[in-house]
């Protein structure tokens, strides 16, 4: 574990936020202190802020390097050591390969994380319209089915299969779904062309 990943674990967003002057309202949510704002439009999560204002995204050493206009992630890192009095052993600074080694990591989260944002949300539309879609049950014997009807008869059960599973597994058994997760995200694209 790099001097990051420790500093990292051992203060979260709030309290780096809050300790810099930061107001968060009940919802999380503060003031972006990186673009001009009057109302909040910047939401504060365990490990990392997010503006849905101007995209700033940071984890408590980009952000305490962005406040503080520092020159290196490192100078954060020691500046958060000092203030919140984490006693980390500091060392030798990391060298350039450990902290793109560790960057790529970061960005690896955060695309894996949204990917997951949006999987999730697909599965659960997914299962949304078949259950919509039962509503187009023929009202007597001899009116014809609609399509969209015989659909969800064969789907329905399939989509809650999906999202619970989604829901049970970890990282390593959502990501085996993605390409499901692909076949359907066209599906609903399509859907309109179809039906
Ligand atoms: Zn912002």
């Amino acid at each position: 574990m790099t001097v990051f990943e420790q500093v990292k674990s051992a203060v979260d967003m709030r309290t780096v936020a809050e300790g810099y002057g930061l107001h968060i309202d009940r919802g999380g949510m503060t003031l972006c202190p990186f673009h001009d704002e009057r109302t909040p439009s910047a939401k504060i999560y365990p490990d990392n802020l997010h503006c849905f204002g101007c995209g700033a995204h940071v984890d408590v050493i980009g952000f305490t390097q962005k406040i503080f206009g520092l020159d290196k992630p490192i100078d954060a890192v020691k500046k958060l050591n000092d203030d919140y009095g984490l006693h980390i052993d500091i060392g030798k600074a990391p060298t350039a390969k450990e902290v793109s080694e560790y960057q790529k990591r970061v960005q690896e989260k955060r695309a894996y994380e949204e990917w997951e944002k949006s999987a999730w949300r697909t599965l659960n539309d997914y299962l949304w319209l078949m259950r919509e879609w039962r509503a187009f049950a023929p009202a007597s014997p001899d009116e014809k089915c609609d399509e969209r009807f015989v659909y969800s008869l064969h789907h329905l059960d399939y989509a809650e299969h999906l999202c619970l599973e989604f829901i049970n597994f970890n990282k390593a058994g959502r990501i085996s779904m993605k390409i499901i997760v692909e076949k359907i995200a066209d599906f609903l694209k399509n859907m309109r062309a179809d039906f």
